[in-house]
């Protein structure tokens, strides 16, 4: 018997090394709790056909006495991350039978390693949104507690995780999406340096921000997946050579600033803030050092960036060159039609809004503003990194919400009050799950974030080690 819900991939490796278990035998027993369990949790939209078949091509290396971290380790990849011959759409109806016709960088590395693609994972459509309620396949239900978003827009991702569906999975985060659902399903995210994971074959949402990551049980799981990922690709420009990146080392006395003024405002739950006095007590017994720092509210530098890169890159989803087309009298009523049938609202909202910052007469006062704030932004976090090592935050100001309760956008972008920074100035984050709050009879998971300068994830893993060792202290 394989005990789903304690297996972790380092404890998968030992046991597919010493031949305790196959990872034909692995990839059955996930299959058989996703047959369980997908159809309420909707989590996946695809679960692959060939699953056994990669299974049996990692048994076979195994024999030959190869041990690789990832070899015969079954994972679940989000849908906007191509791999060779398989749907990936994005969870958009615009690409409801695309099939990618390469593999993402992150995927051949993966696919080299072994391990075994279990399926494609649901999320919001393009990556936009903050719950997976915006797929056009249905919304994905939060483990924890089935009338609740599991957050997104790696929402399908993390609730595989959280629920044995799969040992671990891909996310990418653009303001907060491996973070967000990874808070709310009690798992661990992490997002990294923008440019340390090629976006090669990563479907583009805003090009300056994403990246793609790991979601994993623990820590050191989500750092398995992140080693082999990293690394320079030539397909993808903005990725540089691992050595250019400064070595960060682990103290005990370590400089965690907190921005107090953020996180003791408007529209922090109190279960929230109750949970992070209690993780910051924890820290200082350990003998951290906590410092207040000030950080601004980014959410509409964020959004006018988002809505600008987001509509240039969504223009070439036009029904002529990918997926959905509609017929109508001219070109122009085809590119009509055909957006109006393959976009959801949310798509066409940020495609209307984005059109409208860059156009003459607006950019210079939206788009053209906001570049600037990004780049004095920059140089403030290199001031506050020169004064601190890390910064603490909650993830997400509230606890998961229900299904259909945030109807209109703007309360949702308020969510990402705390995620969407480290996008903008590029640094790396991760969020840890750090309790729960005990909400309508149910226990739903907290999330703290560590975000650390420029190229510093081992840090961050360092801390989400020694994080988890005591976060179960009194
Ligand atoms: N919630 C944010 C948005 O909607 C972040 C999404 C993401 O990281 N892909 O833009």
């Amino acid at each position: 018997m394989i005990d789903l819900e304690k297996l972790t991939i380092i404890k998968a490796r030992k046991a597919l090394d010493s031949k305790e278990f196959s990872a034909v035998d692995l990839a059955s027993v996930y299959l058989a709790e996703i047959k369980k369990k997908n159809g309420e949790l909707n989590a996946y939209l695809e679960v692959f056909s060939d699953v056994l078949e990669q299974a049996k091509a990692a048994d076979a290396r195994i024999a030959k006495g190869e041990s690789l971290p990832l070899l015969g380790i079954p994972l679940a990849i989000k849908d906007n991350i191509l791999i060779k011959g398989k749907k990936a759409s994005s969870a958009s109806k615009m690409l409801e039978n695309y099939v990618a016709s390469y593999d993402a960088t992150a995927i051949e590395k993966l696919k080299k390693q072994g391990a075994v693609f279990l399926g494609r994972t649901n999320m919001d459509e393009f990556a936009l949104g903050g719950s997976t309620e915006n797929s056009a396949y249905g919304v994905t239900k939060n483990p924890h507690d089935m009338r609740r978003v599991p957050g997104g827009t790696s929402g399908g991702s993390a609730a595989c995780v959280a629920s044995s569906m799969a040992l671990a999975a891909l996310g990418s985060d653009t303001g907060g999406s491996i973070r967000l659902p990874s808070a709310f399903c009690g798992v661990v995210g992490i997002k990294p340096t923008y440019g340390r994971v090629s976006r090669s074959g990563l479907m583009a949402a805003v090009s300056s921000f994403d990246v793609i990551g790991p979601i994993a049980k623990t820590v050191e799981d989500a750092r398995v997946i992140y080693e082999v990922i990293k690394g320079q690709d030539l397909l993808d420009s903005t990725t540089i050579s691992e050595t250019t990146y400064p070595k960060t080392s682990f103290k005990k006395d370590l400089t965690i600033g907190v921005p107090w003024d953020l996180i003791n405002g408007e529209g922090v739950n109190q279960n929230v803030k109750d949970n992070f006095s209690e993780v910051i007590k924890k820290l200082e017994k350990l003998g951290f050092k906590i410092k207040d720092i000030k950080l601004p509210n980014c959410l509409a530098l964020y959004y006018i960036i988002n809505f600008a890169e987001v509509s240039t890159n969504l223009a070439r989803f036009d029904g002529v060159r990918y997926g959905l087309h509609k017929n109508g009298k001219n070109l122009f009523e085809d590119y009509m039609l055909s957006k109006g049938a393959g976009f959801g609202k949310e798509t066409r909202r940020r495609v209307l809004l984005g059109a409208y910052v860059l156009s003459a007469g607006y950019y210079d006062a939206y788009y053209g503003k906001a570049q600037k704030a990004r780049e004095a932004l920059r140089k403030e976090f290199k001031d506050i990194y020169s004064e601190i090592d890390l910064i603490l935050t909650p993830t997400c100001p509230i606890p998961a919400w229900k299904i259909g309760e945030k109807s209109d956008a703007l309360s949702m972008y308020l969510a990402d009050i705390f995620t969407v920074t480290a996008n903008i100035v590029g640094i790396p984050a991760m969020s840890l799950p750090s309790g729960f709050s005990e909400i309508e009879g149910k226990k739903l998971p907290l999330g703290i974030q560590f975000m650390a300068s420029h190229g510093g994830e081992d840090l961050l893993f360092e801390i989400g080690k020694k994080f988890d060792e005591i976060k179960d202290s009194p």
